[in-house]
């Protein structure tokens, strides 16, 4: 229900993302939510970390203060509305790919994820978690294993347009792969997507709330678009990699 993401300088691993991510949720708590989570991952570490907790935003605080996360780069956090799935842990976002290496949030529907389910069941695939979102998070981390083996390198923004391509339904995703700590990617289709553009960092969030305590510049993301965001720069293309030239760039007036 509710999206935050923030990429920072790789060059300096700290706590601002989770920081970030959790003040956003916080300010996204109005929307609602049954559910929170974050993922975060920086250089040198195998796989995303994941934490998500049913129930209040607190729950999700305490069990990270009793269990510390990870310095990290980038992050990514979600508050769940369920629409597939009962609200528990395990149907809380993020979402992790088969081999742990990505991870996403999903706000919306995908209308065809039990077809999706079943194509990857019959390849072996398992699922953990009774939601619409798994199935994306593990065909995106097969996207990216396939971009891997055409290519020689991870390309997640690359992987990011090809699963917009193949879902149906209503979604904005965000997702971090960990051998790519410096960005984070994202795509829409009618539901929101914005990005805030800081100075050595930028966020993108369901709407402006998840980022405004850091910055008032803003830019749309369009219907069938994908962004990429590091600490110093924003990239939008459409779902068949042709860039957006002039996205819509305007400042946030919030009182
Ligand atoms: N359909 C997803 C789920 O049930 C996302 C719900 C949401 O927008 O929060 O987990």
């Amino acid at each position: 229900c509710g999206i935050v993401g923030y990429a920072g300088d790789v060059n300096c691993p700290s706590m601002r993302p989770l920081e970030v991510c959790l003040q956003g949720l916080e300010r996204l708590e109005y929307r609602g939510y049954d559910s929170a989570g974050v993922a975060l991952t920086a250089p040198g570490m195998d796989r995303v970390a994941v934490r998500k907790k049913a129930g209040r935003l607190s729950n999700l605080v305490e069990d990270i203060e009793a269990r510390p996360l990870p310095d990290a780069t980038v992050a990514i956090g979600h508050t769940r509305w369920a629409t597939n799935g009962v609200p528990n842990d395990v149907n809380a976002h993020p979402h992790a790919s088969r081999d742990g290496k990505v991870a996403i949030i999903h706000n919306g529907i995908i209308e065809n994820a039990s077809q999706l389910r079943l194509d990857l069941q019959a390849e072996g695939y398992r699922f953990v978690s009774g939601t619409d979102t798994e199935v994306a998070a593990k065909l995106l981390g097969k996207i990216v294993d396939t971009v891997i083996a055409e290519t020689g390198e991870p390309d997640l923004f690359e992987a990011m347009r090809r699963l917009g391509r193949m879902l149906e339904g209503a979604f904005t995703i965000l997702a971090v792969d960990c051998r790519q700590p410096g960005i984070v990617v994202g795509a829409r289709h009618d539901s929101p997507l914005v990005v805030g553009l800081g100075e050595g960092e930028n966020f993108l969030g369901s709407d402006v709330a998840a980022f405004v305590a850091y910055t008032k510049t803003a830019m749309e993301i369009g219907q069938d678009q994908a962004v990429m965001i590091d600490a110093h720069g924003v990239a939008v293309t459409d779902f068949d990699g042709n860039d957006v030239p002039e996205p819509v760039v305007y400042e946030i007036d919030w009182d």
